[in-house]
């Protein structure tokens, strides 16, 4: 089950999810001491605060996407940068898998409608990560139905109101340093090169079907 997934009005939204797979199970691309930094500690974190941040507050009744789209800029930095980084997270470790997938007939349709092709696609969320200027997310999301690659500063996050582009989140690149320093150090384009290899476009075709 996704970190995202909601039950029965309690609020399993919260919940600091296991990893999907190992450590090292994005070797070479992605290494483990990397994984395990960027996971049990920058994760944790932004979990962490986030929940102490809206503990007592209407936010606590709420799911992680009804809090990220209640963003504004007048709102607690602390529930923006953390929920942001919880939530953003979540979909970055489940984009990613062991050796990578395919995209379903639905899903690779929508690319070439979209960009043409996926060499396109990649060459656009490519772009996105590298422009976006210090820390940030490059983003494919669909928007209005159709697809959308944008990028994010910080912790911000295409639910959020206060995004330049808003649209439901399919698939999440982290540009942080913290993601990629130890391996790639000051290398961006390398690891982001690198991180198509372990892709899961599967999953990324189950997050376009439930919001078509
Ligand atoms: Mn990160």
């Amino acid at each position: 089950m996704l970190a995202t997934d909601t039950l029965n009005g309690a609020n399993m939204a919260f919940e600091f999810a296991d990893l999907p797979y190992d450590y090292t199970a994005l070797e070479p691309h992605i290494d483990a001491q990397t994984m395990e930094i960027h996971y049990d500690r920058h994760h944790r974190a932004y979990y962490t605060n986030f929940t102490g941040a809206v503990d007592g507050t209407p936010m606590a009744d709420q799911t992680l996407e009804q809090v990220c789209a209640s963003i504004t800029a007048d709102s607690p930095p602390a529930v923006r940068n953390n929920g942001g980084g919880y939530y953003n997270h979540n979909i970055y470790w489940n984009s990613m898998c062991d050796g990578g997938s395919s995209p379903d007939a639905a899903l690779s349709s929508a690319i070439d409608s979209a960009f043409g092709s996926m060499d396109e696609l990649k060459k656009q969320l490519t772009q996105a990560g590298m422009t976006r200027f210090g820390s940030g997310f490059a983003w494919l999301i669909v928007q209005g139905g159709k697809l959308v690659i944008t990028s994010t500063p910080n912790q911000d996050n295409p639910l959020m109101p206060v995004a330049d582009q808003q649209g439901t989140p399919l698939l999440g690149l982290d540009v942080w340093e913290h993601a990629y320093y130890l391996k790639y150090q000051n290398k961006r384009p390398d690891y982001i090169e690198q991180w198509f290899n372990v892709v899961d476009w599967a999953k990324v075709s189950e997050r376009l079907a439930a919001a078509s």
